[in-house]
């Protein structure tokens, strides 16, 4: 019998599984397809903090060093730096190193084993799969955005997800550097698309909220107005993100970790930085749970306090900023464009942290106008 079972060989379920094995825990992952990182879905943006938290190198496909965001009518706000202000990486390939990681580990991996339901007993979890039955102390969900092992907390989904899709097309980047993200209804109702450079591909791709229908013909749109419609399409994904967190991340004998407990930064859609933050944090506690032989709710929420303590604030004030893009229609965008496009403002957009991107609201927020500006903006959006 494994001490724990994880459900899911995304990062987040072979990244809780390479630090429990190192740990000398047991430890079994349950995947439901044949390899780690597979299908993929990512757009693979980190920042370099995401990539020292790794420990390793990931295969870097392309580096980001200016960011421009496009308003609808046309507005183009700057970002510029010496040094990288993300990279692209290789998503499934980072996926499968951190499962070759947890092998090394000792951790075993069951692929092509779907995770069906499991019982929480007084003295074991039994863990239903479409093959058997396994017994453990401790179930991991991190089984992504659409999480059994969530839902069976209970009332538990997801605020709000989105629906992304991606194309990577072969054409050589306009600029080897930059990424483009552009607002609008038109394009990305609900959030935005993004161009990123991928050394001799571009990677188009952006999310909608369901609302406005399936991403597919906007992505369509986007690829006939920035002109890559007749480059060859060599690699398409699609993918759900989970916004706005879920309630509850622990249950008796049970823990979540990635998009399985919403771990998602909600201004970028981001999943990577709060993985490799959450891991640790969730070996701690289970390091804990050991200790004292109780696998209680009571000792797991050690886990729900440390990750929001980690990464709460960025995610309370990002879905605060949100909620009031989402009530922003195309002439609002236009005119908080208009607002931010100032040599002070942009300077302040120029410090940008993807991982903490909403630190950027106090200071912008401290310029003079901009709050009561703002305010009557979004007052007066239309909805
Ligand atoms: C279009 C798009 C673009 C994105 N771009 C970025 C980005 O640029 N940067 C960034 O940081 N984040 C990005 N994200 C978010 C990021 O991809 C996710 O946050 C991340 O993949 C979450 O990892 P995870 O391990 O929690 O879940 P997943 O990667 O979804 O992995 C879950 C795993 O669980 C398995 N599984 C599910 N159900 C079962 C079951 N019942 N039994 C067994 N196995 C099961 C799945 O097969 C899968 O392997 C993007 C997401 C999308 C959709």
């Amino acid at each position: 019998m494994p001490q724990i079972a994880v459900v899911g060989a995304g990062p987040a379920g072979c990244l809780a599984a390479k630090q429990l094995a190192a740990a000398g825990r047991d430890v079994t992952v349950i995947e439901e397809h044949q390899t780690a990182g597979r299908p993929a879905h990512c757009a693979g943006i980190v920042t370099a903090e995401t990539i020292r938290m790794a420990g390793f190198r990931p295969d870097i496909l392309g580096t980001v060093c200016a960011a421009d965001v496009v308003f609808p009518d046309g507005r183009r706000i700057s970002v510029e730096r010496r040094n990288p202000i993300a990279y692209v990486i290789d998503r499934p390939a980072l996926d499968c190193r951190l499962a070759d990681q947890a092998a090394e580990y000792g951790a075993q991996f069951l692929y092509d084993e779907r995770y069906i339901s499991s019982v929480i007993t007084p003295r074991e979890v039994r863990v239903q799969t479409v093959r058997g039955i396994l017994t453990a102390d401790l179930l991991i969900g991190a089984d992504g955005q659409c999480s059994r092992v969530a839902a069976s907390l209970r009332d538990n989904a997801a605020r709000e997800y989105l629906y992304g899709m991606q194309v990577d097309v072969l054409k050589e980047p306009a600029d080897p550097y930059r990424m483009v993200l552009r607002l609008g209804r038109e394009l990305a109702p609900g959030f935005f698309s993004w161009e990123l450079p991928l050394g001799d591909r571009v990677r188009v791709g952006l999310c909608v909220t369901p609302q406005y229908g399936p991403p597919a013909p906007y992505l369509k749109k986007l690829l006939t107005q920035t002109g890559l419609n007749s480059s060859r399409v060599v690699a398409r994904y699609v993918g759900k993100i989970p916004m706005g967190g879920r309630r509850i991340t622990h249950g008796e004998r049970t823990l979540l970790i990635g998009d399985a407990a919403g771990q998602v930064k909600p201004v970028s859609g981001g999943g990577l930085y709060p993985i490799f933050t959450a891991a640790p944090l969730l070996c701690r506690t289970i390091d804990r749970a050991y200790e004292m032989s109780d696998f209680s709710t009571t000792v797991l929420s050690l886990y729900d306090r440390a990750w929001k303590q980690a990464l709460g604030k960025e995610f309370d004030r990002g879905w605060q900023l949100r909620k009031l893009f989402r009530r922003l229609d195309d002439r609002g965008l236009n005119r908080a464009g208009a607002m931010m496009d100032t040599p002070e403002i942009r300077e302040i957009l120029d410090t940008v942290d993807l991982d903490r991107p909403s630190d950027l609201a106090k200071p912008v927020l401290a310029q003079k106008g901009i709050k009561s500006k703002l305010l009557r903006l979004v007052v007066s959006a239309r909805l």
